[in-house]
């Protein structure tokens, strides 16, 4: 099972499972992913439950969203200002010496995995399975890209020049890995930074701040501002000393960011509308597996998600896969992260509009396969839905919902397929379950999007081993891919070398 960016057979593996009572954090090894907690041994299962205890009450990160909340234009100057100063102090340090900060960043992080964990749980409705591998995807940006760093001081042909500052808006559905990954790059990059959480994710940005912070990263490079989306947020996006802008989000949010100030520099990893592509040559029992956990980790709250699967011939009269995707889908847990029986947890916030219509609405033609309820009175926790005879430009074909509904289209040949794949407007993950190599290469060939994953699920994307980026609607800006070798040089301008002989 391999995704196609993980061939590169340079990359190490992974660590070994570690247990997480008696880590050791050793940052003297080379580049590797850093392990995801193995939940089966005994010691981090107790680990994972007093986690879920703590997510209950917890309020980690309310003072600090306290103390960094803006109302005073007054003092968003002065926090833009000193920023603008701090970024030329801090890009005109060596890409060796950034580094050596970063990597503290990650060890800061590792430490804070609990925390970090219990945060995202109370505040975000995120399951330890989905929240422990999103502080590992943070550590690794700290690592990656403090290497990256370290190859800035020596790009050939031209020194890179730093941008004194760049302004980061991620999103709340990965409230710790996005953050740390926009802030650690633009870091590596010679780059201040002034980040701005999500407002439903303000306390998990904060914790993860202040990590950074403990590992030596000056408070007067990195700002923590909370600001309401009203004018004192409208100025920090458009403020013309803002060199770069990094921000995932919706596309319509990139375009207001544009409208705003059409010359700024923003690299945005927008919306997704992703689908995987079974064949008959498929392994069926995997193809389950992944098609579920693609739709539905994180209640399908993730731009990558698979928000379609496409079953070409005889897979879509087979028994076996219906029959299977149905139980699998019927026997998820759904419920709060404080739970240990909870497979799926919440939604960010009730469901409301194009979600809510998805959840409850059928267009022409369409049947519910796995109905969603509404399981309780806060409107948030839906069991998931699973709809079939979904129209090639309807609009559970074109639509993002970002929520737990699956659409099942149809096709007669792989080609037919990947035209579905390829209609909608947008072009950030995709996948195919097959076991024939001329299918593979037909895909290849034809499928439009950023992330290319064969015979796997199509969410978690990897550092170094699976750069992060869209094509079409999915990316604004210049569309390097984060967690990739280019990232930094797109964060950096070019000073050429001018030869005086
Ligand atoms: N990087 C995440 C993944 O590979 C998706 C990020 C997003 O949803 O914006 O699943």
């Amino acid at each position: 099972i391999a995704s196609l960016h993980a061939l590169d057979e340079s990359v190490p593996p992974p660590n070994r499972v570690q247990d997480r009572s008696t880590e050791v954090i050793d940052t003297a090894v080379e580049f590797a992913n850093v392990p995801d907690t193995d939940p089966s041994t005994p010691g981090n299962r107790s680990w994972g439950r007093a986690i879920q205890e703590r997510i209950a009450t917890s309020d980690l990160g309310a003072d600090l969203v306290h103390e960094h909340t803006i109302t005073d234009a007054a003092v968003l100057e002065e926090t833009i200002s000193g920023a603008v100063a701090a970024g030329q102090e801090w890009g005109a340090r060596s890409g060796v010496e950034r580094a050596a900060i970063l990597r503290q960043a990650a060890v800061e992080l590792q430490r804070a995995r609990d925390q970090l964990i219990e945060v995202m749980g109370a505040e975000a409705g995120k399951t330890i399975d989905q929240s422990d591998p999103e502080v590992s995807e943070a550590v690794d940006f700290a690592n990656y890209y403090a290497d990256l760093a370290e190859g800035l001081d020596s790009v050939e042909g031209a020194s890179r020049s730093p941008y004194a500052l760049t302004v980061v808006t991620p999103p709340w559905n990965f409230p710790v890995a996005i953050p740390a990954g926009s802030t650690l790059a633009a870091l590596a990059a010679g780059s201040a930074v002034i980040i701005k959480p999500a407002p439903s994710a303000a306390r998990c940005g904060s914790v993860m701040v202040d990590a950074l912070w403990r590992a030596g990263v000056p408070r007067e490079v990195l700002r923590l501002v909370h600001v309401a989306e009203n004018d004192l947020g409208t100025k920090l996006v458009s403020d013309e000393r803002v060199d770069q802008l990094i921000l995932t989000g919706a596309y319509e949010t990139a375009e207001l960011f544009r409208s705003f100030r059409p010359e700024l520099r923003l690299h945005a990893e927008t919306s997704g509308k992703n689908a995987i592509i079974v064949t008959p040559s498929a392994d069926l029992d995997l193809a389950v597996k992944d098609v579920v956990s693609s739709a539905f980790g994180h209640a399908g709250q993730k731009c990558s998600a698979a928000s379609l699967v496409i079953l070409v011939g005889s897979v879509a009269t087979s028994r076996r896969f219906n029959q299977q995707l149905v139980d699998a889908v019927q026997s998820l847990t759904v419920g709060y992260p404080s739970d240990p029986n909870t497979q799926m947890g919440p939604l960010i916030e009730p469901a409301s509009g194009k979600l809510l219509r998805a959840l409850t609405t059928l267009d022409e033609g369409e049947e519910w396969v796995v109905q969603p309820r509404r399981l309780d009175d806060t409107g948030q926790l839906w069991s998931p839905g699973v709809k079939k005879g979904v129209k090639p430009g309807s609009t559970s074909h074109l639509t993002e919902f970002f929520g737990p509904v699956l659409s099942i289209m149809t096709a007669e040949t792989l080609s037919e397929a990947i035209e579905l794949q390829n209609a909608v407007e947008y072009g950030l993950t995709a996948g195919l379950h097959s076991l024939e190599r001329d299918e593979l290469s037909l895909w290849l060939d034809r499928v439009q999007a950023g992330n290319l994953y064969v015979n796997r699920h199509i969410t978690g994307a990897i550092v170094r081993r699976q750069p992060f980026g869209g094509w079409k609607k999915s990316a604004v800006g210049p569309g390097t891919k984060a967690g990739g070798p280019n990232y930094l040089i797109g964060l950096t301008g070019w000073r050429p070398t001018v030869d005086l002989a």
